[in-house]
């Protein structure tokens, strides 16, 4: 039955949940922490799980548009759901036209997470193109912080982490509490691999970004993603040339 408080429940309910919600799915990890071998529940089964424990407006959905195929399977079971996209202001044109057909043709709410400050006032305050100096510190300002302020309301997030995507995200669980921002994660499609997700965009006709046939398999802010050679992880074009896989949001 779907909740309909308006205050968000506490951490430690949220932990309880998360557990609740891992062994309802089949999804808990060992104990040392490798996820299961098999019978993790579907995509669809584990949107089901939020959709039946969770008001739709404590939902979110993050999105890179990259592709559309997880706010199309989430908005299935919950239309209207918010769909948080980090507007750092340093994105390909391609992405900011996916996120815009995404969000014509999706029964979705597309929000624009910003940064406090922009790409000038940043360049005037801290230093020119903060990307190639301290590409941790820009990530921070630009997606660490937003994102953090903007999931303060809510209960539970979803995210597109694929355990395909790199050595960084093999024992990503399907569902967790997430120790960085507090609240529920769910990964519905983190057994997928990168030809299961193109299969269903393309099956479904859901919008993709242009870049992605280019070999962007992966598609973060442009100076900071290039794109990856045959065989190579989807990841491997990002940060490519510094010590540097992860912006730290999936840690
Ligand atoms: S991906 Fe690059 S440009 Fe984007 S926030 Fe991180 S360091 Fe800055």
């Amino acid at each position: 039955m779907t909740t309909t408080t308006t205050t968000l429940r506490d951490e430690q309910q949220l932990r309880a949940l998360a557990a609740a919600g891992a062994a309802h799915l089949h999804a808990e990890l060992d104990a040392e922490g490798r996820v299961p071998a098999e019978g993790e529940a579907s995509p669809a089964e584990a949107i089901r799980w939020v959709a039946e424990n969770f008001d739709l407006r404590k939902v979110a959905v993050a999105c890179s548009m990259a592709d559309a195929v997880l706010p199309a399977l989430v908005a299935e079971q919950l239309p209207g759901v918010d769909v948080l996209f980090l507007e750092t202001g340093y994105h390909f044109p391609e992405t900011l036209g996916t996120r815009d057909a995404v969000a014509h043709v999706l029964d979705i709410n597309v929000v624009d997470v910003l940064p406090e400050l922009t790409v000038a006032e940043q360049d005037a305050q801290i230093g020119k193109d903060l990307f190639a100096t301290d590409p941790t510190r820009c990530c921070a300002i630009r997606k660490m912080d937003p994102l953090k302020k903007s999931l303060e309301g809510y209960e539970v997030w979803f995210t597109g982490v694929r355990r395909d995507e790199s050595w960084t995200r093999t024992n990503a669980p399907m569902v967790t509490f997430d120790e960085t921002h507090k609240l529920i994660k769910v990964n519905p499609m983190v057994r997928w691999t990168l030809d299961e997700l193109l299969e269903y965009s393309e099956s479904h006709g859901l919008p993709v970004n242009p870049l992605m046939s280019e070999g962007y398999l992966s598609i973060g802010c442009a100076p900071c993603t290039r794109p990856v050679a045959p065989g190579e992880d989807p990841r491997a074009g990002r940060w490519a040339g510094k010590n540097k896989i992860e912006c730290g949001i999936h840690l």
